[in-house]
């Protein structure tokens, strides 16, 4: 067998596999969730974007009427379904009880101790990293990624080694597309087709006219 030339490459070794965690309450998920998924993935170079679908949402919780956790569920699956390197994620609902970052990221290292974990948040969500549970636990068992819009990066506090990735911004919310469904204003663009379908057949936020 030919010994390999003198100054070939060092074979490279196994990389670990680069897994990034989306969380969201995604009610309804909708193209900024994807759009900073895809972006991510791509400027990162990660494995996999899970959108991990919150069970119970916290900070959201008794504030407003949440959806139904499957049904969230059933609508971040249609969203992802055919788009290379995103995942649905049901860990949360697994978990039970509130969903708290910290735990997720402690079961997904306990599930895959090799992975290298990243923790992807909107500017809004980044902002508000102090208020999480366990926040330092977050940003010991992960790498954090902020999702900036171009020329306008959200200030942060400088003890994070902050991971920012510039995402031209829409300005879509679940919250506006809410109302604006309630309303029978259009969500065609704003969410997948595969999106509405399920949507329609769930009969989820409100009847359009
Ligand atoms: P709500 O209006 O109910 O708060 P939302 O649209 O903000 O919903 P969430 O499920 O709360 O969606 O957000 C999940 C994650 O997605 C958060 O990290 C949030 O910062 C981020 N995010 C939300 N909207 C956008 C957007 N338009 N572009 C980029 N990231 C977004
Ligand atoms: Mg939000």
């Amino acid at each position: 067998m030919a010994e390999p030339a003198p100054d070939a490459p060092a074979p490279l070794a196994p990389s670990r596999r680069r897994v990034g965690l989306f969380g969201g309450t995604f009610d309804p998920p909708h193209v900024g969730h994807l759009v900073t998924a895809v972006n991510v993935r791509h400027a990162l170079s990660l494995d996999v974007v899970v959108l991990m679908v919150a069970n119970v949402p916290w900070q959201k919780e008794g504030r407003r009427d949440i959806t139904p956790v499957l049904d969230r569920l059933a609508m971040v699956e249609a969203a992802v379904r055919d788009v290379p390197g995103l995942a649905a994620g049901r860990l949360e609902i697994d978990l039970g009880g509130p969903s708290y970052t910290a735990d997720t990221l402690a079961a997904l290292a306990a599930d895959e101790p090799e992975a290298e974990l990243f923790t992807v948040v909107g500017d809004d969500a980044a902002a508000g990293l102090a208020t999480w549970e366990r926040h330092d636990e977050v940003v010991a068992r992960s790498r954090m990624v902020v999702v900036d819009r171009p020329g306008a990066p959200v200030q942060l506090s400088d003890d994070v080694e902050w991971i920012r990735v510039e995402v031209p911004r829409l300005e879509v919310s679940s919250t506006d597309l809410r109302r604006r469904f309630l309303d029978g204003r259009p969500l065609d663009y704003l969410v997948t087709d595969d999106v509405l379908a399920v949507i329609a057949e769930r009969g989820l936020y409100g009847r359009q006219p």
